[in-house]
């Protein structure tokens, strides 16, 4: 059997390991440094089952977040939240009147990227009708009318509304589905509390990691991944971005518990996300994007703000800074008060870094996030959520290459 260590039990180490173990040849190792997996970034998200509309400025990156969105929900069907609610279920986005920030992104431009997406949906329905899961092709967006776009929204602020299909994932009953799914799975070994401190090469035959021998490792460690890859003086070809989000949830005020989830854009205006049971999840880029660097690792005190998740009162007061600048938007959203504030990284490629500059690597992601440093070491960051689940198939592909090669020398 061949030894594989996975790194990290975040949507990216955990399905990365089911995908292992479907092949009996694996015996698969997790190691999760926090005492419960599926508990770091992954969970500190509002889940946005983007179908590509996040990324206008970008028709690649658009498509490849359409396509791993529809392959995701075919693999797990039941975990869209609010199924039938169309408040829930019918995302909007609402274009800011700033061509100041729109950086040569004009209405026309946008448009056609939204009808190439509605196109390559309708082209996933046609091949098989099992990918319609977000509804027929031609409900796929639709243009709000002018009361439509005064509902709730400041509209002096924004020129165009559209109502999308896109939903949102139901976190916690999808995380307790996967918890389920590694607690009978053949093969598979899940160590929590056990942080990968050490990593040695062994040559051909793979890499020790915190002294254990192991054939081959996937690499799932998203923030960490540069320093953890480093300890087998492993780089990546790379330039990555390691940059802190700061999401704040809270509760809603009566006026807004049937709002549909918006997005205010294009540059990263603001964002709510209706979760459903009264709770929103809302960032406002200027306080939101709380610290960013091209180092390959975040300093002691960021990391520690990661890692603990702590709600000191610096952090409380920029929760109330996220409310007061969604409400620029959703002038109601003042009347919500504060639930928790949730520290994630988003890791990004490229090095413009300009979030207010739609044309930036920020808002062009063609990455999903694989990389083979090594015969015997990929690194496996699931750049959006959705991506984790060819991410996986990519990265037991290669392994199997890796493995097949060795066979025959
Ligand atoms: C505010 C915010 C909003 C987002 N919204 C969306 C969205 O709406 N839709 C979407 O698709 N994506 C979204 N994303 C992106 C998404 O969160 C990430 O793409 C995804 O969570 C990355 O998954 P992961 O498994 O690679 O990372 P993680 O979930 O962070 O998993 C990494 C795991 O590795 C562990 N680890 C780290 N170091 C070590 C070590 N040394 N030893 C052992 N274990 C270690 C960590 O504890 C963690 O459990 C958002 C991100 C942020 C921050």
């Amino acid at each position: 059997m061949r030894k594989i260590a996975v790194l990290g039990g975040g949507i990216a180490g955990v399905t990365t390991a089911l995908e292992l173990v479907k092949n009996d040849a694996n015996r698969v190792t997790l190691f999760e440094s926090k005492a419960h997996i599926l508990e770091g970034t992954s969970a500190r998200t509002p889940g946005r089952m983007g179908l590509g509309f996040h990324y206008l400025a970008d028709l690649d990156s658009a498509s490849q977040y359409l396509h791993s969105t529809v392959g995701f929900a075919r693999q797990f069907p039941g975990f869209i939240l609010g199924q039938g609610q169309s408040h829930l279920t019918r995302g909007r986005y609402f274009l800011v009147d700033d061509p100041s920030q729109r950086h040569g992104l004009s209405l026309p431009k946008i448009m056609s990227v939204i009808q190439a997406l509605q196109s390559a949906y309708a082209s996933l329905c046609e091949q098989d009708p099992a990918n319609q899961l977000f509804g027929p092709p031609d409900q796929f967006f639709r243009v709000l009318k002018q009361d439509q776009l005064n509902d709730r929204i400041n509209s002096d602020k924004v020129i165009l509304g559209i109502e999308t299909c896109e939903a949102l994932l139901d976190w916690f009953k999808f995380s307790n589905h996967l918890k389920q799914l590694v607690c009978h799975a053949q093969n598979l070994s899940i160590f929590t509390n056990t942080p990968v401190k050490t990593v040695r090469s062994i040559g051909d035959y793979g890499f020790y990691i915190n002294g254990e021998p192991f054939d081959q490792v996937v690499n799932c460690t998203w923030e960490n991944m540069e320093s953890i890859a480093a300890l087998a003086k492993l780089t990546s070809p790379n330039t990555a971005s390691l940059r802190i989000k700061l999401l704040a949830e809270v509760h809603l005020p009566p006026a807004l518990l049937n709002m549909h989830s918006s997005f205010f854009c294009v540059g990263p205006y603001a964002m709510f996300s209706n979760m459903g049971k009264g709770v929103g999840r809302i960032t406002y880029a200027p306080v939101t994007n709380y610290f960013h660097t091209q180092e390959a690792a975040l300093p002691q005190e960021m990391a520690s703000l990661v890692t603990q998740c702590a709600q000191t009162p610096a952090i409380e007061h920029a929760g109330r800074q996220i409310i007061d600048g969604v409400a620029q938007f959703i002038p109601a959203m003042r009347h919500a008060s504060l639930k928790k504030v949730y520290p994630g990284v988003v890791r990004t490629y490229g090095t413009n870094m300009n979030i207010y500059d739609p044309q930036s690597d920020i808002h062009r992601r063609r990455e999903r996030g694989i990389e083979q440093l090594s015969p015997h070491w990929v690194n496996n960051a699931a750049m959006k959520l959705f991506h984790a689940l060819p991410n996986a198939r990519d990265a037991a592909v290669l392994l199997r290459a890796d493995a097949a090669h060795k066979e025959t020398i």
